[in-house]
């Protein structure tokens, strides 16, 4: 029996992950394997994508990659469909790709980099979202997990279209939790703090010591430390599962106490 054969909550279930080839989707994608979820690894990166279908599959799980930018709703549908026809059944939707940059302040943006941020942040939730949820529907219910982000709510210089993008993902939860409670879908956001990937190493080029800034305390003191991607797919994993049955329309923040607190000691 492999690692992944031991636990299988989620057996029978597929489950579609949206940038799943990055830090918190990879991991997202690597714990809905574990407990026996089919996973569609859905990302624009196809190297990254594939390397994480390959680590699925060595630890014995099921996943299939399809290479999609969230931002096009061509490839939403295209994608969304395939999926379908891969796996026989869509049971949830991870909704977790997003874009941080290009950054700046609203004068410092250009049009075209305010639209790509929000494009993928924002519009991509809307359109994977509008094609899951009638196959959803007509399996009777499902979850939605949209992956926001601790800067709906509080953020910092030059980062306009990421807050406003991250915003509009946890206005986007309450609505689409409304509109489709009767169809018995849940839809919840999960809103990180800094957590350790390529998006907050800017690609590689923070330090360590810039990750340790950024770390925000859990015992009131500065522990100064990031989130692991893991600590992220737990709550991701538990949003989306039928622990959280009376759980829809809220964020639930996953930040090591950042948004408790009033300044940096
Ligand atoms: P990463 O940058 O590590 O991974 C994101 C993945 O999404 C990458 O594989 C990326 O591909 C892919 N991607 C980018 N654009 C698109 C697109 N248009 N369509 C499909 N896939 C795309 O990000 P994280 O794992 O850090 O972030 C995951 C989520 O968590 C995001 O929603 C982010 O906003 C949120 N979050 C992250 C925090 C953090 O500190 N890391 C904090 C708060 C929220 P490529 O590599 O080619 O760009």
């Amino acid at each position: 029996m492999t690692a992944f054969q031991s636990r299988r909550r989620w057996a029978g279930k597929t489950a579609l992950v949206t940038g799943a080839g990055g830090g918190i989707g990879r991991a997202t994608a690597l714990r809905l394997a574990e407990e026996g979820a089919a996973v569609a690894i859905v990302d624009v990166n196809r190297r990254a994508a594939e390397a994480v279908r390959k680590e699925v599959e060595t630890a014995g799980g099921t996943a299939a990659v399809f290479v999609a930018d969230v931002s096009v709703d061509a490839d939403c549908a295209g994608t969304v469909a395939a999926c379908e026809a891969a796996f026989g059944r869509i049971d949830v939707l991870v909704n977790n790709a997003a874009l941080l940059e290009p950054g700046g302040a609203v004068d410092g943006l250009s049009e075209a980099d305010w639209d790509r941020v929000i494009g993928v942040s924002l519009k991509g939730v809307f359109l994977m979202s509008r094609h899951v949820i009638p196959r959803l529907r007509a399996a009777g219910g499902g979850a939605i997990v949209n992956v926001a982000s601790v800067h709906a709510f509080a953020t910092m210089p030059k980062t306009a279209a990421y807050a406003a993008a991250k915003g509009g993902v946890v206005a986007l939860t309450r609505q689409m939790a409304l509109d489709f409670a009767a169809d018995r879908i849940r839809v919840v956001a999960v809103a990180p703090g800094a957590v350790d990937t390529d998006m907050l190493r800017g690609g590689g080029s923070a330090s360590d010591e810039d990750l340790v800034r950024a770390g925000f305390p859990m015992d009131g003191r500065s522990i100064g430390r990031v989130g692991e991607p893991s600590e992220i797919a737990e709550v991701i994993l538990f949003a989306a599962s039928e622990q959280a049955s009376f759980v829809t329309g809220s964020t639930i923040a996953a930040d090591g106490g950042l948004l408790a607190r009033l300044v940096q000691a």
